[in-house]
C-alpha cells in the first residue's frame, strides 16, 4: 500500500467517523494537543457557552513561525508531506493536521503565535483567510476559534445541549491533566473556572484539584509489579462510589487509555465491599516496555491490548484486594464543615459541573499524612486474615428495633441489625458450598417441586449443580422433580420456599456460568432469608453474640450485597456537633 493510500484510509475511515469537528470537544482536543506538541507548560483553555460561541487555547509553547502559523491552516493532502515523520505521527498522537483546516472551514479564527520574536497574527472566516499581520505577541500561542459552524446551521443544529458538551470537554481535559500533572491546565467557562491544576507534577495534587479533597483524602495509595509491569496509583475506599466505570482512569506509560478488562478486574476486586453496579474512582499508571502493548487509537478514544495480560490482571487484582483488606471501612458520620480549598474563590457554574454527592461520609483510620504503606511486591495472600477489623463494641440497645446502638472508648456506632446478621449468614454459607464435608439432612417428607416445561429442561441439565450442593433430588413424573435431601445449613427457615429458591437460581444462571458467582448469589440470596428482619426485637445478649460474630467475619463492613453493616460517629465529632468542643466541653 502506498503512503497515499495509507494517509487516504485513515482520512477517510476518519471522516467516515465523523470526529474531525463535529463537536467543541473535539476542537478543544485538536486545539489543546496542538498546545502539548508545542512543548507548553500551561495551557489555558476559555470557553463559552461551552465552546459553541468561543473556544480559546492561551499557551506558552514553542510557538509557530509565519509560514507555519499560514500553512497550518491549508489541507496537506499532497504527497510530499506524506513522509515517514508524519507517518509516525498519525501512529502515535491519532491522525492530526487535517482538524485545524476543517475546524477553520466552519468557524472564525484568530490565531497569535510567536517564537519569542515578532508574533504572527492570522485572522481567517469560513476557511478565507482574512488577514496575515505581524502584531506583538509573547512566546507561545493564542488561537481563538469563534461561532463555531457558524456557516454549517445545520450541524449546530446537530450538537448537544450546552451541558452535555461542556461536559465531554470537562472530562477530556481533566483526563489529560491526569496524564500530563507536569502541565498546568486551567478550563475556564464563561468566566468561572471548572479546573485549575498546578502543574507541579504531583500526581496527588493534580487528582485533587480534578476530584476535590474529600474524595482525594479517601484514596488508598497501590503500589506493585511483576517481571513485565510496573503498577503505582491510587484506588477509592469502597465507600466512594460513582454510577459510571468513567472515574476508572488507567493510564500507561504516560497516555490515558481503555481497557474494559482491567475496568472490570478492578471493579470485581471490590466485590462485596460495595455493589457491584456502583464502581470506584482509580486512577492507575501502568509502566511498560511499549513492545508488550498494542494500542488502537480511534478519534475519541485509545484501545489498548497488552501481552502477558493475564500477569497484570492478577497484579492489580491483589493491589487492589490488599489495599482494602487491612482497613477499617467504617463510613464515619461527620460534621460537613470541610472547605475545599481547592475551590473555595471560584464560582463555578453549578449547572455543568459533575459533582460530588455531599459526602458526610469520613473513613476512620485513613489520613494522607500518616497512610500506612500498602505496597505489595509479593501479595501474600493470608497474611491478614486472622486480624479482627472491627473494634470491641458494646451494645446498649436497637433504635426501631433495627439499629444496634454500641459504644466503645473511640465514640458511638450504629448496627443495622439485618444487614450485619446477613453477612455472618453469608460467610457461613459459603464456605459450606463449598465443604465436602457438609452433612445432608434426610428429609421425612420429601418435597415435590413443579415446573414448567421449560424450566425442567434447563434444570435437568444442571442437577449436577444441586447435587454438588448436598441436594437428592431427582425427576419425579412429567415437570417436577422431588427433593430427599438437603444440606444441613439450609434448615433454619421454610424449606420448601428456600429449594425453591435455589432453583430458582438455578434457572436464571447466566449464560456464561461462573460458578464462584453463582455460590456467590445462592450464599447472598439464601443469607437475606436467613436473617433477622429490621424491626425484629432482639436481647442485648443477641446483639453481643451478633457483634462478636460480626467480629469474626472476613469482612465485617458490608452486607453482601455491599451496604454498610456499621457507620461510626466520633466522640471528637460528636462534641462538635453539640458545641462542646468549646470552652465548656468540661461539663
Ligand atoms: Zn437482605
Ligand atoms: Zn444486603
Amino acid at each position: 500500500m502506498s503512503k497515499i493510500k495509507v494517509m487516504d484510509t485513515i482520512l477517510s475511515n476518519k471522516i467516515a467517523a465523523g470526529e474531525v469537528v463535529e463537536r467543541c470537544s473535539s476542537v478543544v482536543k485538536e486545539l489543546v494537543e496542538n498546545a502539548i506538541d508545542a512543548k507548553s507548560t500551561i495551557i489555558k483553555i476559555e470557553l463559552i457557552d461551552a465552546g459553541t460561541k468561543l473556544v480559546k487555547v492561551i499557551d506558552n509553547g514553542i510557538g509557530m513561525e509565519k509560514e507555519d502559523a499560514v500553512i497550518c491552516f491549508e489541507r496537506h493532502a499532497t504527497s510530499k508531506l506524506i513522509d515517514e515523520e508524519d507517518l509516525y505521527r498519525i501512529e502515535t498522537l491519532g491522525f492530526r493536521g487535517e482538524a485545524l483546516p476543517s475546524i477553520a472551514s466552519v468557524s472564525k479564527v484568530d490565531l497569535k503565535t510567536s517564537t519569542g520574536g515578532v508574533g504572527t497574527n492570522v485572522k481567517i472566516e469560513g476557511g478565507k483567510i482574512i488577514s496575515i499581520d505581524s502584531c506583538d505577541a509573547r512566546k507561545g500561542t493564542i488561537i481563538e476559534i469563534k461561532d463555531l459552524f457558524y456557516n454549517t446551521p445545520a450541524r449546530l443544529k446537530h450538537m448537544k445541549s450546552l451541558y452535555t458538551e461542556l461536559a465531554s470537554v470537562t472530562d477530556y481535559i481533566n483526563k489529560l491533566a491526569l496524564s500530563y500533572p507536569e502541565i498546568q491546565f486551567v478550563l475556564k467557562n464563561n468566566n468561572n473556572i471548572i479546573l485549575n491544576t498546578d502543574g507541579s507534577g504531583n500526581k496527588l495534587k493534580t487528582f485533587s484539584s480534578v476530584f476535590g479533597m474529600n474524595t482525594t483524602r479517601k484514596m488508598v495509595k497501590i503500589e506493585g509489579e511483576n517481571d513485565d509491569y510496573y503498577v503505582e496509583g491510587y484506588i477509592s475506599l469502597p465507600e466512594i462510589q460513582r454510577s459510571s466505570r468513567n472515574h476508572m482512569i488507567i493510564i500507561v506509560n504516560g497516555r490515558i487509555v481503555r481497557n474494559t478488562e482491567l475496568n472490570r478486574t478492578i471493579n470485581d476486586a471490590y466485590h462485596g465491599y460495595k455493589p457491584d453496579n456502583r464502581y470506584p474512582i482509580v486512577m492507575i499508571n501502568i509502566t511498560v516496555d511499549p513492545s508488550l502493548i498494542d494500542v488502537n487509537i480511534h478519534p475519541t478514544k485509545m484501545d489498548i491490548k497488552f501481552s502477558k495480560f493475564e500477569a497484570l490482571n492478577d497484579l492489580i487484582e491483589n493491589l487492589v484486594r490488599n489495599a482494602l483488606k487491612p482497613k477499617t471501612l467504617i463510613p464515619e458520620v461527620k460534621e460537613v464543615e470541610e472547605i475545599d480549598y481547592e475551590r473555595e474563590e471560584i464560582t463555578i457554574n453549578e449547572d455543568f459541573i459533575v459533582k460530588e454527592p455531599v459526602i458526610k461520609y469520613e473513613e476512620l483510620t485513613l489520613d494522607l499524612s500518616r497512610e500506612e504503606s500498602t505496597i505489595a511486591k509479593e501479595p501474600k495472600k493470608e497474611e491478614t486474615a486472622n486480624i479482627k477489623r472491627l473494634p470491641e463494641l458494646y451494645p446498649l440497645a436497637a433504635a426501631f428495633n433495627t439499629y444496634i446502638i454500641c459504644q466503645n472508648e473511640k465514640g458511638l456506632y450504629l448496627i443495622d441489625q439485618h444487614a450485619a446478621k446477613e453477612r455472618i449468614n453469608y460467610e457461613i454459607v459459603l464456605k459450606k458450598l463449598n465443604d465436602n464435608n457438609e452433612k445432608k439432612i434426610q428429609l421425612l417428607f420429601p418435597i415435590t417441586i413443579e415446573l414448567t416445561g421449560s424450566e425442567n429442561i434447563i434444570l435437568k441439565e444442571n442437577l449436577e449443580l444441586l447435587k454438588n450442593m448436598k441436594f437428592d433430588i431427582e425427576e419425579f413424573g412429567i415437570n417436577s422433580v422431588i427433593v430427599k435431601s438437603h444440606p444441613a445449613w439450609l434448615t433454619r427457615f421454610n424449606e420448601e420456599k428456600a429449594i425453591r429458591k435455589i432453583i430458582d437460581l438455578v434457572i436464571e444462571k447466566e449464560k456464561n456460568f461462573d460458578l464462584s458467582k453463582f455460590q456467590d448469589h445462592v450464599a447472598a440470596t439464601m443469607a437475606c432469608k436467613m436473617s433477622i428482619k429490621a424491626g425484629d426485637k432482639i436481647t442485648i445478649e443477641e446483639m453481643e453474640n451478633l457483634i462478636n460474630d460480626l467480629r469474626k467475619c472476613e469482612n465485617p463492613f458490608n452486607c453482601p450485597h455491599g451496604r454498610p453493616t456499621i457507620i461510626f460517629y466520633s466522640i471528637n465529632d460528636l462534641e462538635k456537633l453539640f458545641k462542646r468542643s468549646g470552652f465548656d466541653n468540661k461539663k
